[in-house]
């Protein structure tokens, strides 16, 4: 699963260069430009983390109640006339009232908070206009991704990054190393030209989640009319029964299985895909076409959908005792045998593919959620590449392999009972077989060793067709290192 985001690097860190950094900037006084929600927080956090406090309102006297006693409230021009780092926490709509400062902000770093009401409102950025109307001043874009809250609550309950850019490098680091004094994490996200970026990430509605949201409602539904055809439209039609009763919680509860199983096999898939595709180019420089490039990158939201399916048939499946259906039809049942005279009603092979299908659910269901909480970043940066890879990875593939078990003992012969054939559709654990089985499959035929030995040399950029020098791990865990030719 991907670690996108935490692929830029970070700015400095809370070592001993942080910790130096910080003694010599605490006492420092810092400008806030606007006496509004952001600006209280932001002077309450700065004044917290040991700054000195300046306010700059147009009506000071009536603000200053509302900021914590340290921190000094005043008029504006008096305000950035006692600082060098002024935050503007002003609308982007009311820069030009602040251009009268022109001449006291001259020289100053303006740190441009502000965000907008839509995606790319603007043609320039709010950083872009605010550094065009005070040209003598240093802009740096920061801070807007975080909440008025999360600023008052602090780093601990909160989103903890702040990006920030900035065409000034000295300026962006002067706000950088403010921002870890303030127990935040600078990222450093380059020139700008970034700032419209920046600015849009507060207004993205779950961008990586669309694609994997709508694969899984998608296969919701395809399996869901699938199960209602077979549990309610087949008996009404074939025997007048009324099965309408099936649909909240039986059809459901075959559902969501089937979307969890076949959503975690699709985790697995572009892998397998990847994999064809370099050992049949026999090179690893050659791109992926954008379809699969997108698919690698949504591995995490898909697995985390899975999951989620999965945990909610668990509950389901908990609740079905619960029905006033299932106590009706055990009494049903009840009596029928005692009308028949039956004693021994106990089937030994039933008795054992449900303690064994029950136990390995168990166990699948707990690898997932191992793999749902390890793919959280807090948990994720705790863990080093090998750590990470060996939880997503071989124990993802054994939590797919464990499904499969889980997914043949449910359904055990049915495949072969006719009667299990409602309008020629086979029963619905069939299909969802196909696709995660090929994934077992897959994987199999790579970890034999001459499949194994070119994926690995691909990986290590080795290439077909290139005479190169390569080094490969022996079969004790050592290094080897060799020559080849490109047709070996
Ligand atoms: P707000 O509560 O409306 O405060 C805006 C402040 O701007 C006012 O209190 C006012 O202070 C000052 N201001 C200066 N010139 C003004 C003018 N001509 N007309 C009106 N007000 C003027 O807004 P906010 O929520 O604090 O947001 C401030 C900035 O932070 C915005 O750019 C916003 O996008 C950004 N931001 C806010 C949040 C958030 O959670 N609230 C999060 C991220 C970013 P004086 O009357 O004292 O001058």
């Amino acid at each position: 699963m991907s670690r996108g985001d935490m692929a830029k690097p970070l700015l400095g860190h809370r070592s001993m260069e942080g910790d130096s950094s910080s003694t010599a900037l605490s006492g420092r006084t810092i400008g806030v430009l606007g006496s509004g929600d952001f600006a209280r927080s932001l002077a309450i956090r700065l004044v917290c983390s040991g700054f000195k406090v300046v306010v700059g309102s147009r009506n000071p006297k009536r603000k200053a109640n509302l900021f914590p006693s340290a921190a000094e409230v005043t008029f504006q021009a008096e305000a950035v006339k006692k600082t060098d780092v002024i935050f503007v926490a002003v609308f982007r709509e009311h820069y030009s009232t602040l251009c009268d400062l022109a001449d006291v902000l001259a020289g100053k770093i303006l740190v441009d908070v502000s965000n907008n009401t839509e995606i790319n409102h603007h043609k320039e950025s709010n950083a872009e206009y605010l550094a065009s109307l005070f040209p003598a001043c240093t802009v740096v874009k920061g801070f807007n991704v975080l909440s008025a809250w999360t600023l008052q609550s602090g780093a601990r309950d909160g989103n903890k990054q702040v990006l920030l850019c900035s065409d000034n490098q000295e300026a962006k680091r002067t706000v950088a190393e403010i921002a870890q004094v303030m127990g935040f994490t600078p990222v450093d996200m380059g020139c700008m030209s970034s700032a419209c970026e920046i600015e849009n990430i507060p207004l993205r509605l779950l961008p990586a989640w669309k694609i994997p949201i709508f694969l899984s409602l998608g296969l919701f539904l395809c399996f869901f009319t699938y199960n209602l055809i077979r549990q309610v439209i087949h008996p009404y039609i074939r025997e007048q029964k009324n099965k309408l009763y099936k649909i909240p919680i039986e059809v459901v509860n075959t559902t969501l299985p089937c979307v969890a199983y076949v959503m975690l096999s699709l985790v697995y898939l572009p892998g397998v895909v990847a994999a064809c595709s370099q050992l049949y180019y026999g090179t690893k420089y050659r791109r992926f076409p954008d379809w699969l490039d997108q698919w690698l990158q949504h591995r995490k939201q898909i697995g985390l959908l899975s999951f989620f399916c999965a945990a909610l048939h668990a509950v389901y499946s908990l609740c079905l005792p619960m029905r006033r259906s299932h106590r009706y039809q055990l009494i049903e049942m009840a009596v029928k045998q005692a009308m028949e005279k039956k004693m021994n009603i106990w089937v030994e092979e039933e008795v054992w593919r449900m303690e064994i299908y029950l136990s390995v659910g168990i166990i699948a269901l707990g690898l997932l959620s191992l793999l749902a909480i390890t793919s959280l970043p807090s948990i994720a940066n705790s863990l080093n590449w090998r750590e990470f890879s060996f939880i997503q990875s071989t124990l993802g593939f054994i939590a797919l392999v464990i499904s499969t078990l889980h997914t043949l003992t449910y359904g055990w012969s049915r495949a072969f009972d006719e009667n299990q054939y409602k309008f020629y559709l086979p029963p619905t654990y069939t299909l969802t077989l196909l696709v995660p089985c090929t994934v077992i499959i897959a994987k199999v035929i790579f970890i034999l060793p001459c499949i194994q030995q070119r994926l690995l040399r691909i990986r290590r950029g080795w290439e077909k067709g290139r005479y190169v020098k390569f080094v490969l791990p022996s079969a004790t865990g050592e290094f080897s290192s060799g020559e080849t030719s490109s047709n070996v």
